[in-house]
């Protein structure tokens, strides 16, 4: 390609997108380069999907500054982009004296970082919140800011809009060279960035969003200061049928590495309960373990005991990107025009979108000239969910949806309600692999895990691209439904 650009963006998890969806309002030209051959592949796929309300980072600190900065743009984001965001509020639980004193300390920590409505409350007023809570707790921490989200509908969403405003994604090509370009004698002058499969972009300034990989991007420009260590999550997801059992989000008193293990209600409708925070040595580590069930569901239990391992439908894991120093390391850096954004672990999700206007920031202090589109256009329309109509008796518009297009009456997923409208929309929107169209469109992620509406949504990719069936992948290139190719005349 050889194309040159104002700014490229190496990563496109939330972190990426957000940047790129912030720097799609200027009359600049922005490339968003992935490795995987769809968008939220990364850690961005991964995660609780909780908007944090910003008291459990040290005061000062720029995850505290930016998850509290972060939070507050969720309500304009979501009515804006239309992906599902419920300001649910989170009760952080106490069962003795010593905890309680934990939970002030947090209190106060959250003042320190301006989070707002928070209140200690006792245990009659918790449990009128939330009836399913262990009898046993003392006190509780109510943050009614925080909110629940769909993680990769955000990303999606994010991505979606800065396409439509002008950046240009570049998926499937992981970078792997950074030289200063062509005519420029220093790297800052402007960057040849060329990928593994050879292609070649040239940009005057790049932007560090590589996620777990950040610190060998860095490497690729001579930077070696800091290293990430993966940390892992591993997280459960209930049956449907279990019901609600919370409304907010229920935290135990946090430990030095994690904010604890969490019983999560998401905007989907199960209940999820995780992560662990394990450290491990690789960066691919994404196997969920029986001793991590274990220890999820004895805390879980502890603060909901309704909770019961039996009804586990799924489980993943994400790593976490800790960074040397534990906080984000977002800035400049010796080379010039390079700038990272890396090591951003949780509250990550929460930050996003206070990352994206810091990046801005630092661009325009560093000299580029952002002057704002005239044709920005901010609104991504809503795709609509058959399944949440149904369950909020909202007909009307489902039967215009089916008189407009007749496959929104076609069920392919049972279990999620998916229809094959909503499997073709995922589709054409470009997730071509069988884990994109899950993330897209929620077919596949329930009791059955696929095992009902798999094949026919095989058949629907098929009919959608002409893909054959060997080139069909979960997630990409490596990861073929079927090895080989079918004998002549065999079709399935
Ligand atoms: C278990 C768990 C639970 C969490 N829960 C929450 C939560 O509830 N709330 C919250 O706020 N945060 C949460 N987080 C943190 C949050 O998920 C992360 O902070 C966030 O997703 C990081 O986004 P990112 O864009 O920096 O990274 P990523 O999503 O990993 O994106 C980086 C991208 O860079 C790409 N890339 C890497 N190398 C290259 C290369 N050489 N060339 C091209 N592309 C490359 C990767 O493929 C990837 O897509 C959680 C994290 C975990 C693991």
């Amino acid at each position: 390609m050889g194309e040159t650009f104002d700014v490229a963006i190496i990563g496109a998890g939330v972190v990426g997108g957000a940047i790129a969806r912030e720097l799609s309002r200027y009359k600049i030209t922005v490339a968003l380069i992935e490795k995987e051959v769809d968008v939220s592949f990364g850690t961005s796929k991964a995660n609780s999907g909780i908007i944090h309300a910003g008291f459990h980072s040290p005061p000062g600190s720029l995850k505290a500054r930016l998850a509290v900065r972060g939070n507050r743009a969720f309500d304009l984001l979501a009515e804006e982009l239309g992906f599902p965001f419920e300001r649910r509020g989170e009760l952080t639980v106490a069962f003795n004296d010593e905890e309680a004193e934990i939970l002030r300390r947090l209190y106060y920590q959250g003042k320190q970082n301006k989070v707002q409505y928070m209140e200690l409350i006792g245990k009659e007023r918790a449990f009128q919140m939330e009836p399913n809570l262990n009898p046993d707790i003392l006190q509780a921490l109510y943050a009614p800011t925080a909110g629940i989200i769909g993680p990769y509908e955000y990303c999606f969403a994010l991505v979606e809009n800065a396409v439509e405003n002008g950046v240009e994604l570049i998926l499937g090509e992981k970078v792997k060279e950074i030289n200063p370009a062509k005519s420029a004698r220093f790297y800052g002058e402007g960057f040849k960035i060329k990928t593994e499969k050879g292609l070649s972009i040239n940009s005057r300034f790049i932007i560090n969003a590589a996620g777990l990989y950040a610190d060998e991007i860095a490497s690729l420009v001579g930077l070696n200061d800091f290293r990430i260590f993966p940390r892992k999550g591993e997280e459960y997801l209930l049956d449907r049928r279990v019901g609600n059992l919370v409304h907010r989000v229920i935290f135990p008193v946090p430990t030095v590495k994690s904010k604890g293990m969490l019983v999560i209600p998401t905007v989907d409708g199960p209940v999820m309960v995780g992560p662990t925070a394990d450290d491990v040595e690789s960066k691919e580590d994404y196997g969920t373990t029986r001793e991590g069930l274990k220890r999820v569901f004895e805390h879980a239990q502890k603060m909901i005991p309704g909770i019961r391992n039996k009804d586990v439908i799924t489980s993943f894991a994400g790593l976490r990107p800790v960074a040397t120093g534990n906080d984000f390391i977002i800035g400049t850096t010796k080379v010039k025009h390079f700038i990272n954004a890396a090591g951003i672990q949780s509250p990550g999700l929460t930050a996003s979108p206070a990352i994206a206007e810091m990046i801005r920031d630092i661009l325009l202090h560093e000299g580029l000239k952002l002057e704002v589109k005239r044709d920005f256009n901010p609104i991504r329309k809503p795709i609509p969910r058959i399944r949440r109509l149904v369950e909020e008796r909202d007909f009307r518009p489902v039967r215009e949806l089916v008189r407009e297009n007749p496959l929104y009456s076609r069920i392919v997923c049972r279990c999620e309600n998916v229809t094959e409208a909503e499997v073709v929309d995922a589709i054409r929107r470009g997730h071509t692999t069988m884990d994109g169209i899950k993330f897209a469109s929620r077919a596949r992620t329930g009791r059955c895990q696929g095992g009902f509406c798999t094949a026919r949504i095989i058949k629907i990719l098929q009919r959608e691209t002409g893909l054959p069936l060997e080139k069909i992948t979960k997630k990409g290139p490596g990861s073929e439904l079927v090895r080989g190719r079918l004998p002549k005349g065999v079709t399935v």
